[in-house]
């Protein structure tokens, strides 16, 4: 399998490199050449099986021959066999044809797990295969920096860095971070906000002797191999609720369309999905287009569900790729006026293609408030305040799909990780799962520095170089 660069002039390259890559260096996003594609009796086979097998079957085709089957296998079962429950992604029942799947059985309690834990195994793998190391520097204001530390914890080819604003994340993501007790990651709590952390690692990335003196790195939402590993609990869900002969509809709460993204990867890989139900907070860029046809940039508002508190979704660029017939310099050309004028229109024949398939509503914080206290009142169900934004949007949205179409709502995080929300919706915050109930009590290691870049480079150098020294 070979990847292209959605605009069109950065070299083609095979699974590993597209890998290491992650950005392209024209500036676009890495997709496949072409969709690998699941015939119905294939789809048919993935009833019954274990998670972990249905994840290889469905990533095998990516991969290609990059990496050893043996080895991929043995990265796959590794990965699932370490998360908190035996069906790795169970799905409940709701009510009639609203179902739960529940995506927080990993080791932070969201769904980034499910794919970082893969790919810091397929990095540290084609690594030591070249025999080359990197250092990942990335900033978080939650979710995402204790998915990286969790998933690059005890990996050999990988140093980790993850800064965050001290003081300014949620105890429970705090301690994820924190408490992960291995020599190669480090949690480290930077004097400013979380835009004073991202504009150092930028900094860091804009240093060419310090990128390439530690070979620095990114995991972020645009590497291939983070919607690769996602792709594999849509296929999941639907074979388990009767794919390929009956279709289903996803209900996903959205940021960066990354999650989604891979959804719309399973319908071109033949999986049968009925619709995309986009859910967004007051940041509603994505809702505000499919109604529109028009991208527009606004300031971004911080809200209960962080995760999604974003000004523009970075892989919607590779839907555009598609919507715009896969032409790259068509694409290059919208994603340079939307930086300058901050906006991008895409025209009614297209914008008739995109919702065809994708449906969409906004929920604020009134309303994900409510709507926790609704499925709970209901249900019984505790959500986490992302899960009720993309559960507002499949309710609101289902007049406008086949009542007889079941649609899987994803529960994106557990509720524990957001006690402000929970406490505001039902009076109190929901319990930590009994493996981690004792997180808020474990030690904590952590490293404070200034928001300056001879500061993290001071740190790097001494923590990297320890470690190169003992190895
Ligand atoms: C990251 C995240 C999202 C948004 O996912 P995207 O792939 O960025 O659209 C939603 N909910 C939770 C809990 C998250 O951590």
């Amino acid at each position: 399998m070979q990847y292209v660069s959605t605009r069109g002039r950065a070299p083609t390259l095979p699974f590993d490199d597209a890998l290491l890559a992650g950005l392209a260096r024209d500036g676009g996003l890495y997709v496949p050449a072409v969709w690998p594609l699941f015939s119905r009796d294939d789809i048919r086979a993935l009833r019954g099986l274990p998670y972990a097998e249905v994840a290889l079957r469905v990533m095998a085709p990516f991969v290609g021959g990059t990496i050893p089957a043996g080895d991929l296998r043995r990265i796959v079962e590794e990965t699932y066999a370490g998360f908190g429950h035996d069906a790795v992604a169970p799905l409940k029942q709701l009510d009639g044809g609203l179902w739960l799947m529940e995506l927080f059985h990993g080791p932070t309690l969201a769904f980034k797990d499910y794919a970082m834990q893969v790919l810091a195994r397929l990095f540290d793998h084609v690594l030591a295969a070249r025999g080359e190391r990197v250092t990942i520097v990335g900033a978080t204001s939650g979710d995402t920096g204790a998915a990286a530390i969790e998933a690059c914890r005890d990996r050999e080819a990988i140093d980790c860095f993850i800064l965050f604003p001290k003081g300014r994340v949620s105890p429970v993501q705090q301690r994820q971070m924190t408490t992960v007790v291995a020599a190669n990651v480090h949690a480290v709590a930077v004097e400013g906000t979380f835009d004073d952390c991202q504009d150092l690692v930028k900094a860091a990335f804009a240093d060419d002797g310090f990128r390439d003196g530690y070979s620095l790195s990114a995991v972020n939402s645009i590497n291939w191999a983070r919607i690769m590993p996602q792709i594999a609990y849509y296929f999941w869900a639907a074979a388990s609720l009767g794919a390929p002969d009956r279709p289903v509809s996803f209900a996903v709460p959205t940021g960066n369309f990354g999650n989604v993204y891979s959804a719309y990867a399973a319908r071109q890989m033949g999986l049968p999905v009925e619709a995309l139900v986009i859910g967004t907070n007051a940041n509603d860029i994505l809702a505000r287009f499919l109604d529109s046809g028009a991208m527009e940039m606004r300031g971004v508002e911080a809200t209960l569900s962080p995760s999604m508190d974003i000004q523009i979704s970075s892989n919607f660029e590779r839907l555009l790729f598609d919507l715009l017939d896969r032409d790259g310099a068509a694409v290059d050309r919208t994603m340079a006026s939307f930086r300058q004028s901050g906006s991008y229109t895409i025209g009614a024949e297209r914008l008739a293609r995109a919702t065809a398939l994708f449906q969409g509503a906004a929920c604020d914080d009134a309303c994900t408030v409510a709507t926790i206290r609704d499925i709970h009142a209901r249900t019984g169900e505790l959500v986490d305040p992302h899960t009720a934004v993309g559960l507002h949007a499949a309710q609101v949205t289902a007049g406008h799909r086949d009542a007889t179409v079941p649609t899987v709502a994803l529960a994106c995080a557990h509720p524990a990780k957001f006690a402000v929300a929970l406490e505001r919706a039902v009076g109190a915050p929901a319990p930590l799962p009994p493996r981690m109930a004792d997180l808020l009590e474990r030690p904590e290691r952590l490293t404070s520095i200034a928001a300056d870049l001879s500061a993290l480079k001071a740190l790097v150098a001494g923590r990297v170089g320890a470690r190169g020294a003992a190895a």
